[in-house]
């Protein structure tokens, strides 16, 4: 059995990171830069008015003074008007500030009188105008390899005129899920049968991470049948299997996966729940097998085949976001492994989640957080822990 730290070092070593592509822009959400994008352009581009108003030299321009309305500016190409004291310019939200211009009053602080406005408010310098480059700089550094690209993510590409973005590889993954209990939901079960529902989680976790799951397959505990399964499964990039990693005479995937060629580097691993973990590789193929009980395929996931996913993908950072949160209950473990205790993170506060077992879904469906306890540690209510956070 090794540590989580060690079984990341071999996994990290096992995968290939894919090759990155040119995406349309439209294409790019969810997906990791790969390369360093810079501002061509600041933002914004050009001074211009924060409001639907009047452009005007404030310095001489007081509460109750009537100015002459000389030109209107609506946003758009820019008129190139300009603007001397006593005069104002109409001007519309976006629209280049006329020359000689240096404030906005607003068009609720002012009354129009035909070609002239009177002034109903003190202005000051540099009032509702935005200028060029407040927000971003030219050459200031928009999005660095690694990096999610998000909804504002594309939108700043698209402020500075990029159709195209370099992103990550593609995770093709599969599933395949074993146990002679398993009945597929939908059908009918028998007696001793369960409804096969580790793939459906897993199908999830991988869409989270961005992963396309091309194959969902089951298959009964036959070291023939899995073999055939197996074997399909390992022409994409990640393949899962849940269940049959354990030690009974019924777990039959680690022998199979050899049978076909699979380097198995990792068996066992010190993790509750979750025990049985499995990677291994093959060519191409990142093969993880995670133990059958959903809350130990759940926690494995994350905890190692989701870092891994990322790292394929180009992504830099690959640890579950963490936040301090106020524990509201004793814990101690006084089990041989660390443990991640599954909970529900609300108002900062962290609460233990029904029954901490590995076959325990409910409490999963529960929990929208993981606390790791370290081996021999205890923690007190009212105690402020780093919270991993699912959901
Ligand atoms: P195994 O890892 O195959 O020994 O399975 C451990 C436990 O998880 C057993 O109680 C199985 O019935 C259950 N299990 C295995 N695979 C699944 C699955 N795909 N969906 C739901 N439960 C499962
Ligand atoms: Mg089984």
């Amino acid at each position: 059995m090794i540590s989580e730290k060690e079984a990341l070092t071999k996994i990290f070593e096992g995968i290939q990171i894919l090759p990155s592509r040119r995406l349309s822009t439209s294409q790019a959400l969810g997906y990791f830069a790969a390369e360093d994008y810079f501002a061509s352009l600041p933002l914004p581009a050009f001074d211009n008015s924060a409001m639907d108003g009047y452009a005007v030299v404030a310095t001489s321009c007081k509460r109750g003074q009537r100015l002459r309305v000389t030109g209107e500016q609506p946003a758009g190409r820019d008129r190139r008007l300009s603007l001397s004291p006593g005069e104002a310019v109409r001007i519309f939200t976006g629209a280049p500030m006329p020359r000689g211009a240096d404030a906005i009053i607003m068009q609720e602080d002012v009354t129009r009188d035909e070609a002239e406005i009177v002034v109903n408010t003190d202005v000051n310098v540099g009032e509702f105008v935005r200028l060029r480059g407040c927000d971003l700089s030219e050459g200031q550094k928009i999005l660095a390899t690694g990096e999610r690209i998000g909804a504002a993510t594309l939108a700043l590409l698209a402020s500075q005129g990029f159709t195209e973005v370099m992103v990550g590889g593609e995770v093709r993954s599969a599933i395949v899920s074993t146990g002679d209990e398993l009945v597929k939901p939908g059908e009918k079960l028998e007696p001793g049968e369960i409804y096969e529902s580790n793939s459906a989680l897993l199908q999830a976790l991988l869409q989270r991470c961005g992963t396309s799951v091309q194959s969902v397959e089951y298959c009964p505990d036959s070291q023939d049948l899995l073999t055939g399964v197996l074997k399909r499964g390992m022409q994409h990039h990640v393949l899962i299997v849940s269940g049959g990693v354990s030690v009974g005479e019924h777990d039959l995937v680690q022998s199979a996966l050899r049978s076909l060629g699979v380097r198995i580097d990792i068996w066992r691993v010190a993790i509750k729940p979750g025990k049985p973990f499995l990677f291994g590789r093959f060519g191409q193929c990142a093969v993880f097998g995670l133990p059958g009980n959903p809350v130990s395929a759940f926690v494995t996931f994350l905890q190692f085949v989701r870092p891994a996913i990322l790292q394929m993908m180009g992504a830099t950072n690959l640890v579950l976001p963490e936040v301090p949160a106020k524990l509201t209950a004793d814990l101690t473990n006084d089990s041989d492994r660390p443990h991640y205790v599954r909970g529900k993170l609300e108002d900062g506060k962290f609460a233990p989640v029904g029954r901490q077992e590995s076959h325990a879904l409910f409490g999963l469906s529960q929990s929208n957080a993981l606390l790791r306890v370290a081996m021999g540690e205890s923690f007190k209510a009212g105690e402020i822990v780093d919270i991993q956070v699912v959901d």
